[in-house]
């Protein structure tokens, strides 16, 4: 299905004009060799920007999470994440699959935990027990809504990571998010964790390619698991020539995503029964049960006026902008979604 004003995710923008020009005009060669001029250049790049030694390019972020998964965990570890967690809930399950390790959910505010429940959720070493091995932050939160974890509470929870010898993972899909709306740059952010993936293919638009960093030593390992897992590609130039693009070209605008979310949570508050959650980057949680619509049947009603958003539990529903979107469109959907709540009754 495609509508004319798609708020399901970042994810649904398209290469633009520019960025296609660019595909098209990318040097090549076969990336698995370290032959692609374009894929180093991008690794390279992407390595200093998240303040690591060493970088590796990859077709999506799953399969850096996944990587990052096999590579610091054996099997039986435990990876203590947040309960709403993409590594959790959208991964098919792949980091007992792939790696035979478990997830150890936690809870907290925005998609976010602080020391001390993560160093309540660390086992003390007994043979019985699992062992404690990865903990990962995902940043921004997606189920979260969109929230960013500021220095002081990454800095908190590396603390107790270092201490217990837990490595540190970022699921950095929207870390650039992070960084334009808070003006932190992503090394601050990301520096210090063991390894950190960054999507090209949320707000960066995109078609295809995730970074994960790390030291020469995790990369090297990691690379290993690309191969294995058939990740390693021939001419990948093409499309890391349209994450650099991105890197040019797509990330101050971000602030323009982040400036429609909050137009667009506004224009939500002046609704009857649809209240929307604080916007921090890029993304509007809605509660409609006010509506007495479920956020099913909210959201078959929108695509009757072009408005799509995605469902995200029985009253809730999540709006993502991104480059697709313009503030124009933002004041469409928000008549759109008007509309909808006061036909319900
Ligand atoms: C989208 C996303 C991923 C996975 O990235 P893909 O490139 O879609 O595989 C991982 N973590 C978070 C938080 C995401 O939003």
């Amino acid at each position: 299905m495609r509508v004319k004003i798609d708020l399901y995710s970042d994810t649904k923008t398209r290469p633009t004009p520019g960025m296609r020009e660019a595909i098209a005009q990318a040097d090549v060669g076969d990336e698995q060799h370290m032959e692609d001029p374009t894929v180093l250049r991008l690794v390279e790049r992407c390595a200093a920007l998240l303040g690591h030694e060493a970088a590796v390019f990859l077709p999506s972020g799953t399969m850096a999470n996944e990587i990052a998964v096999l590579v610091h965990c054996r099997a039986g570890d435990e990876i203590v994440a947040h309960r709403d967690s993409h590594i959790l809930n959208f991964e098919g399950g792949a980091a007992a699959a792939l790696a035979g390790a478990m997830v150890r959910p936690v809870e907290g505010p925005k998609g976010m935990f602080d020391a001390e429940t993560l160093a309540n959720a660390i086992r003390p070493n007994a043979r019985h027990l699992p062992r404690s091995r990865l903990m990962v932050v995902e940043q921004t939160t997606n189920l979260g809504g969109g929230a960013i974890w500021n220095t002081e509470a990454i800095d908190n929870v590396l603390r107790i990571a270092r201490k217990h010898e837990l490595a540190a993972h970022m699921d950095g899909a929207r870390l650039m998010n992070a960084s334009v709306a808070s003006r932190v740059p992503c090394v601050r952010f990301a520096g210090s964790f063991d390894s950190v993936f960054l999507d090209f293919t949320k707000g960066l638009g995109a078609p295809v390619g995730a970074i994960l960093a790390g030291s020469e030593g995790f990369i090297d390992e990691a690379w290993r698991w690309k191969q294995r897992l058939g990740g390693s590609m021939r001419q990948a130039g093409m499309m890391a020539q349209a994450c650099l693009y991105a890197l040019d070209h797509h990330v101050d605008r971000l602030s323009d995503d982040h400036e429609n979310a909050m137009l667009l949570a506004q224009e939500i508050g002046r609704i009857d029964g649809v209240e929307a959650e604080p916007v921090e980057t890029n993304m509007v949680f809605m509660d409609v049960s006010g509506t007495g619509l479920t956020a099913a049947e909210f959201n078959r009603r929108l695509a009757t006026h072009d408005v799509r958003v995605s469902v995200q539990g029985e009253w809730r529903l999540r709006a993502v902008t991104h480059l697709d979107v313009s503030r124009e469109d933002i004041f469409e959907a928000a008549a759109a979604i008007r509309a909808v709540a006061g036909g319900a009754g």
